[in-house]
Order: C-alpha cells, then structure tokens, then sequence
C-alpha cells in the first residue's frame, strides 16, 4: 500500500529525538535522489527528458558535485544545454522569457522530493491517528521547524475534526516551546555585548542565530570564523 511506503523511516528519523525529525527525512529523500540521478538514473532516457526539461536548483546541481562524479554531471548538462538552445528563441522574447522564468523555478530533484514528502506528511498524520507508541514518540519531538510545522498544519485537513484538533495541539505546543527557548538564547546573545553581561556565561547562546535561521528556513547556515 502506497500510502504506508514510509512507516519505518519515520518511526526511524522521529526515535532520533534530534532536531525537526521532518527536516531529517528530507535529507535521506534528498540524499537518496542525488546518489540516483548521479548514478543509474543518469543514461535512462526518460530520466533525461526530464532533467532537459526542469534542469536543477542551485543546491542540487552543488549536492550532485559535491557527492556525485563529474563525468555524470558534464552529460547531464550536454543535454540539457542542447534543450536550453533550442528552446530560446531570439526573435519571440515572451514564450522565452516565459520557458525561462519557469526553468528558473523547477528542478528535478526538488520536483521528485516533493511527491515524496507529500506521502510522508500524510504518513504522519496516519501514524499519529493509528499508531498509539507513535503518538507518544511524536510528542517526545524536540522541535519542527516552521516550513515542516506548516507543512504539516495543512496534512492534518484530513483527519477528522477532533483528531485534528489534538494534532495540531500537541504539534503547536512543541514548536511554540521550541521558538521559546530560541528567543531566549537569542536574547541572551545580544544581552552579551552590553558590558554588564560581558564577563557571564554565554550559556547556550553563541549558536542561537545559526539554530533560529534553520528553524526559520530548514537550512543551517555556515559560520563566519568569529569565535561568537
Ligand atoms: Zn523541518
Ligand atoms: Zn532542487
């Protein structure tokens, strides 16, 4: 049964109690993808008509460098520039501006990421309703960042209304108590350059931009070298 693909993985990535357990099933969807289109995928002819069509993001085709070989990437960009050529089109500048405003906004890899992640809210949501043991793990989360906290806000719609009430109680409470203790390690940063404070602990604080930033978008940013 489709719909129950992702049963183990879950239970898996949310029995890590590290993080929004959401965003680190997106990260194996996402690693599983890059391995694929950089490996086997790469010469299926339908796979290619695809990745001609909606090419990639920024961070994916960097993640198919990074964990990929070169030579895969080189072929995959042959073709898809041969495509890109053909479809510009000097002389009808709105049906190029238009093939290239909606290049700019696909990607293979998010596109296919996407129908995955659709069936894992959804899985969620069963899991919570069907699944006693799972329910508990799930209130034992420590955080969902907001996207995940939307995205599963909205697969919630298909429980009924109690359930759904319940749902998205004990989701709510885990993210307002997490932002909670962002603001206040994000309090206590900038409480730190006021001379009063300087000679204190910096606690758990030197960090809190980088953690609010990915609880804010998903991705943690990188650190400049200040030790702070
Ligand atoms: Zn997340
Ligand atoms: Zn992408």
């Amino acid at each position: 049964m489709a719909e129950h693909l992702y049963t183990i993985a879950i239970n898996e990535h949310f029995g890590e109690k590290c993080g929004c357990p959401v965003c680190s099933l997106y990260r194996m969807l996402e690693k599983n993808e890059i391995e694929t289109i950089t490996g086997a995928a790469m010469m299926e002819p339908n796979v290619r008509i695809q990745t001609n069509k909606v090419g990639f993001c920024y961070d994916h085709f960097s993640m198919m460098l990074t964990y990929g070989k070169r030579l895969p990437v080189a072929l995959i960009l042959q073709s898809h520039l041969e495509e890109i050529r053909d479809r510009i089109n000097p002389v009808k500048p709105d049906a190029t501006e238009k093939y290239l405003n909606s290049l700019e906004h696909s990607c293979y890899v998010c596109d296919r990421i996407a129908d995955k992640m659709a069936s894992v809210y959804s899985n969620i949501v069963y899991l919570w309703k069907n699944d006693e043991k799972f329910r508990k793990l799930f209130a034992e989360q420590p955080r969902f960042c907001l996207p995940h906290y939307r995205a599963l806000l909205a697969a919630s719609k298909e429980l009924g209304k109690k359930d759904r009430t319940a749902f998205c109680e004990a989701l709510g409470n885990i993210t307002v108590t997490s932002l909670e203790t962002l603001s206040g390690d994000i309090d206590w940063f900038c409480k730190k350059f006021d001379y009063r404070f300087a000679k204190e602990d910096w606690k758990n604080s030197k960090d809190a931009i980088e953690r609010t930033v990915e609880a804010l978008t998903t991705k943690l940013p990188q650190r400049n070298g200040d030790d702070i």
